[in-house]
């Protein structure tokens, strides 16, 4: 059995020689979709370099097994999906919503949600403009969020298979993705439209409003979830028609299966941003985070990969140990970043982040269980990151200032983005009592000396 060793963050050629320690039944043991034949998934990462994740050789990763697995999962993502395809179930494109309408794909038989937004992060990982290149000749202007790779893969039909079924939020979104959804719809998908509300405020002069309210204590009219309530029981009855069947069980099961990720998320969570020392690193904690998503594909197994990390994780703090020096300064960062390698060198400059805004606080909540599930996923979905004010997006940002948490805070904008343009300014306003700094996340390849520079200046400031 493989003993994880002390814990610190290690290349690919560590990785190698490490490997060489797994046992042949270690590799076994873990397969997706349960399948001994070909679904095997524990490699070396450099693996995964070997088929073009080139990024791989500058990245540093946990050197503990959780660790090795999760990244063995995520990347093989891609062929999970075709293996999925092949092997006769159905592929679900879920788009746009960033956590619900998965929920829903998961209570069908046979049914793999994923998200082509993800797709975000395949320049990066890849080091290549190959996807932004033909997004830029597809028509997407250069100005706009990297998500418009997801429209060059809509093109090429190589990352990811074609998919059954395909449905697309819009509304109180991500204005970027909409425009890439309508391209794709132009170019022949044939697309489910959704519709989410803005989360107006509930205003006292609308008193006779029956009104709701998010987790985070927002008050809301409550017809919006009425509203999302028939937009979800819409894509229920696509579902009902693409499969055949439709058992209303199966959706509290589901809902139940998806909280169990998100409360083991949770824990990780809170064992790594209260530890005295940073027990686990913040691009693979980026990574958990974003497996609420859809659980890359195969929720089953990305459950099991999480309790062994929570395991990890839960050991290293009970022994006072981790990957980062004692005094590393406490960070929020707020929206993720398209090159994971901006969360290595914050880390490498000192950093430590002990706090997350990443746009997906929908998938972050826990869906209620004891009443009607579509209600309960509309509930849940009005706690939404990007679909209120500012104000309430940094609200938990704003409390972990306000109780001393964190020293300091990043924010990661994308050239072009829409939120990022609009709420950048707004976001320092709201978080004055504390330092930020606001980085635009360059292309491909891009990261300067100048970069880190200012990173480093920022992180010394703040020590
Ligand atoms: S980073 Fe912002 S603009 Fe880009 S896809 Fe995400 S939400 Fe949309």
């Amino acid at each position: 059995m493989y003993q994880d060793l002390t814990p610190e963050k290690i290349g690919l050629k560590e990785w190698s020689k490490q490997f060489r320690m797994v046992g042949d039944s270690e590799i076994k043991e873990f397969k997706y979709y349960n399948n001994d034949e070909w679904g095997i998934y524990l490699s070396p990462p450099a693996t995964f370099m070997v088929y073009g994740t080139r990024q791989l050789k500058k990245l540093k990763f946990d050197n503990s097994l959780a660790a090795l697995r999760l990244w063995g999962f995520t990347f093989n993502e891609s062929e999970r999906l075709f293996r999925a395809r092949q092997s006769g179930k159905r592929i679900i494109a879920a788009m746009g919503d960033l956590g619900t309408v998965p929920v829903i794909a998961m209570a069908f038989p046979d049914c793999i949600p994923f998200y082509p937004d993800c797709t975000w992060w395949t320049p990066f990982f890849n080091e290549s403009t190959v996807l932004l290149d033909k997004a830029s000749e597809l028509g997407t202007p250069e100005a706009s969020c990297f998500v418009r790779s997801t429209l060059a893969a809509f093109h090429k039909m190589a990352y990811f298979p074609k998919p059954d079924i395909m449905f697309a939020s819009t509304g109180a979104s991500c204005d970027d993705y909409s425009c890439i959804m309508q391209m794709a719809e132009e170019m022949g998908y044939e697309l489910n439209w959704l519709e989410i509300p803005f989360r107006r405020q509930h205003r006292s002069f609308h008193m006779s409003e029956e009104h709701a309210v998010t987790d985070s204590g927002f008050k809301y009219p409550k017809r919006f979830e009425t509203y999302l309530v028939n937009e979800y029981k819409r894509v229920w009855r696509k579902m009902e028609a693409l499969t055949g069947t439709g058992d209303l069980k199966k959706l509290n099961a589901s809902i139940e299966k998806n909280n169990r990720v998100r409360r083991l998320v949770n824990d990780i969570k809170d064992l790594t941003q209260t530890a005295d020392v940073a027990p686990f690193p913040a691009l693979e904690m980026m990574v958990i985070e974003f497996g609420n998503l859809y659980g890359y594909a195969d929720i089953d197994e990305w459950l099991d990969i999480l309790k062994m990390i929570k395991d990890t994780v839960a050991d290293r703090v009970e022994k006072g140990i981790g990957i980062l020096p004692s005094d590393a300064v406490p960070l929020a960062w707020v929206t993720p970043t398209a090159d994971p390698l901006l969360l290595n060198i914050v880390e490498d400059l000192g950093g430590r982040v002990v706090a997350t805004e990443y746009v997906i606080n929908q998938a972050l909540t826990i869906i209620e269980e004891d009443i009607e599930p579509f209600q309960a996923l509309a509930r849940s979905f009005m706690n939404a990151s990007l679909i209120g004010s500012t104000e309430e997006r940094v609200r938990q940002i704003a409390g972990s200032v306000d109780s001393g948490k964190i020293a300091g805070v990043i924010i990661t904008n994308m050239l072009g983005c829409s939120h990022c343009a609009m709420e950048t300014r707004l976001i320092e306003e709201k978080l004055k009592n504390v330092p930020v700094l606001a980085i635009d996340v360059p292309a491909p390849l891009g990261i300067t000396e100048q970069l880190k520079t200012r990173i480093t200046a920022f992180i010394e400031m703040l020590r």
